[in-house]
């Protein structure tokens, strides 16, 4: 996903996830590479203006103070200036990122950025920001006049049919990630499988039907093979 990203021939990327997959951790990564690689003014949008709040002081404070090529670009975390609030910041090579909340209607005027980084869209407000409309349809406004620009969104899916990340997921080219089976090298994507599919992540049960966790293993879509969890970082390695 980092790639797709910061590849200049990519300007959108849409991300249909699952939850607790480490999403805001590839977001704070991109943010970092557009405050110091590529400087560049960002915007972040997340669902609610405590959100974003919360998103600043969790994510955007520690990785300025503790990454050292991000901690001395950063203004002053002790000062409160217009360069420095909790919901932006300009850094001393002139990138900046700014923060708002997808139910705030003011929050995206007077802002021009090259990057919008759109999170959990699918928790935005129905019905738009206040009367201004369309969240990511403003978000995305605010990057026009960036010929290089980048529209970055990223969710889990709510409800099939009504679902923002999945109309974005179905307007890109719906990129999987296919990683070859250690012992068939057939190409494959990772599916949790089920108890009425004979691939997928299967475990086996004690006498009493208790699951066993310690049998955890992938079975092979294609030909059955058992991939262990110590194989899990050559297949990653090898993903397409
Ligand atoms: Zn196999």
């Amino acid at each position: 996903m980092m790639d797709a990203i910061t590849d200049p021939r990519v300007e959108k990327v849409s991300v249909m996830k699952s939850a607790r997959v480490g999403y805001t951790k590839i977001i704070d990564h991109v943010v970092g590479y557009y405050l110091h690689q590529d400087p560049s003014p960002i915007l972040v949008v997340q669902p609610r203006v405590e959100d974003a709040e919360d998103y600043s002081k969790s994510e955007i404070a520690p990785m300025l103070r503790d990454t050292a090529v991000l901690s001395e670009i950063a203004p002053d975390p002790k000062t409160r200036t217009g360069e420095n609030t909790l919901l932006k910041k300009t850094m001393k090579n002139g990138a900046s990122i700014a923060l708002v909340g997808a139910n705030s209607p003011g929050g995206f005027r007077r802002i021009t950025v090259r990057i919008v980084l759109f999170d959990e869209v699918d928790g935005y407000p129905v019905g738009g920001a206040g009367s201004e409309g369309d969240q990511i349809a403003l978000g995305t406004k605010r990057s026009e006049t960036f010929w290089n620009r980048k529209i970055v969104s990223g969710s889990t899916p709510t409800i099939k049919g009504l679902s923002r990340i999945e109309k974005l997921y179905q307007e890109g080219d719906q990129r999987r990630f296919y990683v070859p089976c250690p012992h068939c090298g057939d190409y494959q994507v990772l599916e949790w499988g089920g108890k009425d599919v004979t691939h997928g992540i299967k475990w086996d049960k004690d006498e009493q039907g208790q699951a066993l966790p310690e049998t955890v293993h992938y079975v092979c879509k294609h030909n059955g093979c058992v991939i262990l969890e110590q194989e899990k970082p050559e297949l990653i390695k090898n993903g397409e």
